[in-house]
């Protein structure tokens, strides 16, 4: 019991008259109403795990409510003390409060790499691969030639230099911790060349100028806001220069006059002065979105074509455009790539177990870029075709208006998803739209009632009307749609 309840039961105490001395008397006891409890809920077989201890501390909440529903004269009878009546009520309160507070929801807004939401789902051979890696020992840190110890950075090296073509690889936590580790490596004490159209904050506090301050390095700004030229970078090398830094400006754009030399440009002039050109990719992906004609997608330079342009170490996280576990990625020069490794805040910025399985496994459909496409959730969504979009939101539709029949008005319009993550903010791929309004309740009701669901949906309102977007919508969770609209109409 919290000090805030104890605190009130003593006032209860305090002034208490005398009905209500029978009135407490009158409630049932802890372990009654404990015992009534686990008989109730062994017959709902609850999803998730209930301890006892829990289960006790809940129902003491509850019982404080009842306590002071009395003390203020909201119950003022025996009747509605007794167990038959509190039961109901009680079990939707512990029901409440025992679910898990981490859980899954259905992603309806149609933003693909959702961060509040989780951004990437897995593929289902990496949920596999997850499910083996944490449910027996493996071969994380130990060489099955030698019989020796190994590292855990060998199981993807090959994949992502097969992959993006560069020399060698290493695979830390996220992608902030990928360039934070590879400017402390290279740069400490010394300074880093970044344009000032560049020095973004990319959310969670991640702002490059701090990150660069933190690794003990000296930020050196060049060019102007819009405009950096290739005399601007090389006018700025000194002996005191480490690197020249690239930051990929992910959710912000700099339109009209701009102006920024292309990376090889830039890491010619990084290399006659033998510095490294560090690239930070945020959202790099491995697949080539023209190839599948989507052109919307196809201006940003993949991982592959960042490591042509000769850039020396390129940093991209696993769980946005990727469609991976959460991790930061980092390709490169072997020379690089070497000191990076042996840095001793890569041991505190490592990758877990579990992440380098999914990794591995997502890593390993990118040989196929027909089965990436279909089996990583993450490119299917963005890529997805409108034709069949159109088709989801109409089945949708269909099955939403016969199951709930006139109680909301249902129908389908086009509108447009977003990339998320960050990625190419300005760009929206079309989509079509499942409005869904009612007489009774307002869009915010709506948006606000269906969060409330045993499986919350998060949707969005547009143009005053609560919308689902199928884009992001697994087929398998239309059932849960249903039942979320039907438990609002009670
Ligand atoms: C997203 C992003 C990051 C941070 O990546 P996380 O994987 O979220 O840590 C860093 N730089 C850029 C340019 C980004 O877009």
């Amino acid at each position: 019991m919290s000090k805030e309840n104890n605190k009130n039961n003593n006032q209860a105490k305090e002034i208490q008259t005398t009905e209500q001395k029978n009135l407490f008397r009158a409630l049932p006891s802890m372990d009654l109403v404990l015992e009534r409890c686990e008989v109730n809920l062994s017959e709902l077989s609850l999803p998730f795990l209930l301890t006892r201890t829990l289960l006790k501390e809940y129902i003491g909440l509850f019982l404080d409510q009842i306590r002071r529903d009395i003390v203020i004269g909201k119950i003022q009878d025996k009747a509605s003390l007794s167990l038959e009546v509190l039961m109901p009520n009680l079990l939707g309160f512990v029901y409440k409060k025992a679910k898990p507070h981490f859980r899954r929801v259905v992603n309806a807004t149609g933003v693909v790499i959702h961060t509040n939401l989780g951004r990437s789902l897995l593929a289902e051979s990496a949920t596999k691969a997850v499910l083996e890696a944490s449910s027996y020992y493996s071969n994380l840190e130990f060489d099955l030639n030698s019989g020796e110890r190994g590292s855990r950075y060998n199981h993807v090296t090959e994949l992502l230099q097969k992959l993006s073509g560069a020399e060698s690889a290493l695979v830390v936590n996220n992608n902030a911790a990928a360039v934070l580790l590879v400017i402390d490596t290279l740069c400490k004490g010394r300074e880093v060349i970044v344009s000032r159209g560049e020095l973004v904050e990319i959310g969670g506090s991640f702002r490059i100028p701090e990150v660069i301050e933190r690794s003990g390095c000296i930020l050196k700004e060049v060019g102007a806001t819009n405009c950096s030229h290739l005399y601007d970078f090389e006018r700025a090398i000194s002996p005191e220069t480490a690197a020249i830094l690239k930051v990929h400006t992910s959710n912000f754009r700099i339109i009209g006059f701009t102006e920024q030399p292309s990376l090889n440009e830039l890491a010619k002039l990084a290399h006659k002065h033998d510095l490294p050109l560090i690239k930070d990719l945020g959202s790099g992906s491995l697949f080539d979105f023209s190839e599948v004609g989507l052109q919307i997608l196809a201006d940003e330079p993949t991982v592959q074509q960042v490591v042509d342009a000769d850039a020396d170490i390129v940093t991209f996280s696993g769980d946005k455009v990727l469609g991976g576990p959460q991790a930061g990625i980092i390709v490169g020069k072997e020379k690089y790539i070497a000191q990076i490794r042996k840095n001793p805040l890569n041991r505190a910025l490592r990758i877990d177990k579990m992440t380098l399985a999914a990794l591995e496994a997502t890593l390993r459909l990118y040989t196929d870029k027909k089965l990436a496409r279909e089996q990583i959730p993450t490119l299917a969504m963005l890529t997805a075709e409108p034709e069949l979009l159109k088709e989801k939101a109409y089945n949708l539709a269909q099955m939403l208006r016969s199951e709930l029949n006139s109680s909301f008005n249902i129908n389908c319009v086009g509108g447009s998803s977003r990339v998320g993550g960050g990625a190419f903010p300005e760009k929206d791929l079309p989509t079509t739209l499942v409005r869904i309004e009612s007489d009774k309740f307002s869009a915010d009701k709506i948006k606000k009632l269906l969060l409330e669901a045993d499986t919350p949906i998060v949707g969005r309102i547009e143009k005053e009307a609560f919308c689902l977007d199928p884009r992001t919508l697994l087929e398998s969770e239309y059932a849960f749609i249903l039942g979320a609209l039907k438990g609002i109409l009670g």
